[in-house]
């Protein structure tokens, strides 16, 4: 893999001096940005908080990590010559062959050079006679842009939940959005995840191949279809990138920015048979596209009922203990939660020493120094794993103090923006918890 710096916590003089741009992270989005300005005749300076380029892929290296769109898809469009030359080793490539891209991608439109790497862009301060960004970073630096351009990612501010005792817990606490480099083993030891979101369903049958035991805590059941994911001959990758221009039209003009085979048809208008088949063939081909099955599946409740039945028969089917299958069954409705994609989620419940606790009546009301503790049981644990999730959308924003026009800030702004959402006409959906 190509270089990640190695500035980390080393002494650097604090910046100053004026760009065109100032871009707030180099995930994908913000890589792109510094790309496209540069080929627009635009200075630019990037600010990135962690050691390297690839956000996402840099920070999220839990085992199992892997995107869940396919990977000959899931990667920048702006180049054919990058697309000709980059090959996919799988279906859904796993983290660090992402990691590998957006550093190869990074070499070879020469970006470092304008990005500066373990810096956290604390504010953002608007000035209005000068009709400019003043940006202030926590390494002292102060520089000014006409353009200051959030790339700071939707998913890139961890969720910490702050258990009551965590500070008495004697064993390693890790989160999934922020996973050592080094990587972690948890051979022969008893571990409990917290949380069942995209990052768990992922994770889960991994730590379940080294740990000793696994509680699994869950909240709320999360849908998920099967990934079936696979390597990519040589003969396909040839044949996709023959069509790979064709392939990224039709992604474009896609809602979703992704192409995948989409039924049109109303699921309601199908028969019974007819909708399983489809379902049916939908689920073997697996990943995100089961969701394209029939048309009207996130509009209309009913025919949305019909793809939850079947989704959680298929749990049943999966499931040996009658009651952990229950558990796993989502009640929400199908698909208003990302959908997720994995290998072995739920075969992995039939596995001797693997768990399921329910904290959806019952919360976690304690960590102890070697326990997590729901409805007064304890469950012994020797490191805890939080795939708790990021604090979405807004997170990153929430910690940089904007301040815009007349001094507002942009906290004060989204508080006023925030009106009470109406009802929608069309409010069949029960809501997801
Ligand atoms: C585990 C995981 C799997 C995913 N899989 C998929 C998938 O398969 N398909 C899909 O479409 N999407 C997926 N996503 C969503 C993913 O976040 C986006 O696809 C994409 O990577 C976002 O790119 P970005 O550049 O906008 O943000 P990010 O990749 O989040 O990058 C933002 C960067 O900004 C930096 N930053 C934030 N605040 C500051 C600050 N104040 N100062 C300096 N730097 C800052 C962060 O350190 C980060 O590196 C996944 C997300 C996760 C977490």
């Amino acid at each position: 893999m190509a270089q990640e710096s190695t500035a980390r916590k080393t002494a650097r003089p604090a910046e100053s001096g004026t760009f065109d741009a100032v871009v707030i992270g180099a995930g994908f989005a913000g890589m792109y940005m510094l790309h496209r300005l540069r080929g627009l005749g635009f200075t630019a300076r990037v600010y990135e908080a962690g050691g390297g380029v690839g956000g996402t892929w840099y920070w999220n290296r839990y085992p199992g990590a892997r995107c869940d769109v396919e990977s000959l898809q899931y990667s920048f469009s702006f180049s054919e010559e990058l697309d000709q030359d980059w090959s996919w080793s799988e279906k859904y490539s796993p983290q660090p062959e992402i990691l590998a891209y957006a550093n190869h991608v990074a070499d070879r439109f020469d970006l470092r050079g304008q990005i500066v790497f373990d810096t956290r862009v604390t504010a953002a301060t608007f000035d209005e006679k000068e009709s400019s960004w003043l940006i202030e970073t926590d390494r002292g630096d102060r520089v000014t842009a006409k353009f200051c351009i959030m790339a700071v990612g939707c998913l890139s501010a961890p969720n910490r939940p702050a258990f009551t005792g965590m500070e008495d817990f004697d064993g390693p606490i890790y989160h999934t959005g922020e996973w050592p480099h080094e990587g972690v083993d948890f051979t022969g030891l008893r571990v409990g995840v917290i949380g069942t979101g995209s990052s768990a369903i992922q994770s889960i049958p991994i730590i379940a191949q080294q740990a000793s035991e696994l509680t699994v805590f869950q909240r709320t059941a999360t849908w998920s279809v099967p990934a079936w994911n696979e390597r990519l001959s040589a003969e396909y990758l040839k044949e996709a990138k023959a069509h790979y221009p064709e392939l990224r039209a039709k992604a474009r003009a896609r809602p979703t920015g992704f192409y995948f085979l989409f039924n049109a048809q109303p699921a309601l208008q199908a028969s019974e048979q007819e909708r399983e088949r489809l379902y049916e063939e939908a689920w073997q081909r697996g990943g995100l596209p089961f969701l394209g099955s029939f048309g009207d599946l996130l509009f209309e409740k009913a025919a949305n009922d019909t793809i939850a039945d079947f989704a959680r028969e298929k749990i049943r089917g999966i499931v040996k203990d009658p009651a952990t299958a229950e558990l796993l069954c989502p009640q929400n409705v199908f698909g208003c939660k990302r959908l997720c994609v994995d290998t072995n989620y739920f075969e992995t419940y039939n596995l001797p020493h693997v768990k399921l606790v329910d904290v959806s009546k019952t919360p976690i009301e304690r960590i102890t120094r070697d326990a997590i503790v729901v409805d007064g049981t304890e469950h012994k644990v020797d490191a805890i794993v939080s795939a708790t999730g990021f604090a979405a959308m807004t997170g990153s924003f929430d910690k940089i103090a904007v301040t815009g026009r007349g001094g507002q800030t942009l906290a004060e702004k989204w508080r006023a923006a925030r009106a009470p959402i109406s009802a929608s006409p069309r409010k069949a959906f029960r809501t997801c918890s």
